[in-house]
């Protein structure tokens, strides 16, 4: 592994105006490109099967945005909402056929380890499953089980990017404010995406949407003198930002070397950089659902 300090004068300067502190993406068109990316990276993994999977889970989240667009937009216009959003009680007349669309559609297609997970599912009662979408929702993960967890994240997922999609939203950061978690729904960051304006932005894991944090900074603790890059190689679009101030550390994803990159998607996928940091005694400040199962 190399290690690069990070030169901070090599780093674009950005402007205080000119660029969007706060991008939301189409949930569609962001679930479509993860599928895709989540089976190509599967072509060359290790992991193929598990990719494979979660590919199958996002490939519906595609479906669930088109079955369930014109329900949120009718729920959005009976709530005022709060920021960040929290999912109330009201909100599970959508996730409740939300799940039983996805498991049906997975169930044909998935696995018989899978389908196992999704009779589990079946037999939870109702009051149960809406105390897990609620801890999932606040980023209680370790109060879910992570095998059923996977499944019932894509429901969440699916559903907050709807509502930040269908609202009409501005957010000006206040000044020095160091946003670690979205601003719109409270959400971890799964990563760093480096845009090819230069700026970074951390990516939402539950609501997709993208908020703007000053580099060469750590995302969790501020700290700025102690941040290193951590890869596999200099040429590598995906690196480790750590921490050696608070020990922590958060991937980054350099758009401008690959286009194609998927926070989530690439994350899972470069999961060897995460066992030489583990080992270096750093922990993730990143969070994706899909590495649920796998820390168990
Ligand atoms: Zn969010
Ligand atoms: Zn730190």
């Amino acid at each position: 592994m190399s290690v690069k300090i990070l030169d901070k004068d090599t780093i674009i300067k950005q402007k205080s105006d000119g660029f969007n502190p706060l991008i939301i993406g189409q949930p569609a068109t962001i679930f479509h490109a993860r599928a895709a990316r989540l089976r190509q990276l599967a072509q060359d993994s290790f992991m193929a099967d598990y990719l494979l999977l979660a590919g199958q889970i996002v490939q519906q989240q595609v479906h669930l945005v088109e079955t369930f667009n014109s329900a949120v937009q009718q729920q959005l216009q009976t709530k005022t909402l709060t920021w960040p959003i929290e999912i109330d009680s009201t909100w599970q007349a959508i996730l409740d056929p939300m799940l039983t669309q996805l498991t049906s559609a997975l169930r044909p297609i998935v696995s018989d380890d899978i389908v196992k997970v999704i009779d589990n599912l079946s037999q939870i009662d109702q009051q149960t499953l809406q105390h897990y979408f609620h801890a999932l929702q606040q980023n209680q993960p370790e109060r879910v089980p992570a095998d059923i967890a996977i499944i019932l994240w894509a429901c969440i997922n699916t559903l907050m990017s709807l509502i930040v999609t269908n609202t009409q939203l501005e957010w000006q950061p206040e000044a020095n404010a160091k946003q670690s978690h979205c601003p719109l729904c409270g959400g971890a960051p799964v990563a760093s995406l480096i845009q090819g304006s230069g700026h970074r932005y951390l990516h939402c894991s539950q609501c997709e949407t993208e908020w703007h944090r000053l580099r060469a900074e750590c995302t969790q603790c501020g700290d700025g003198e102690n941040i290193q890059l951590q890869s596999e190689s200099l040429e590598d679009s995906v690196r480790a930002e750590t921490c050696g101030h608070c020990q922590s550390y958060l991937k980054m994803l350099v758009l401008e070397k690959n286009p194609q990159l998927d926070p989530i998607a690439d994350d899972l996928a470069t999961l060897v950089l995460d066992q030489k940091l583990s080992q270096m005694e750093f922990y993730r400040n990143g969070f994706n659902p899909f590495l649920l199962p796998l820390a168990q």
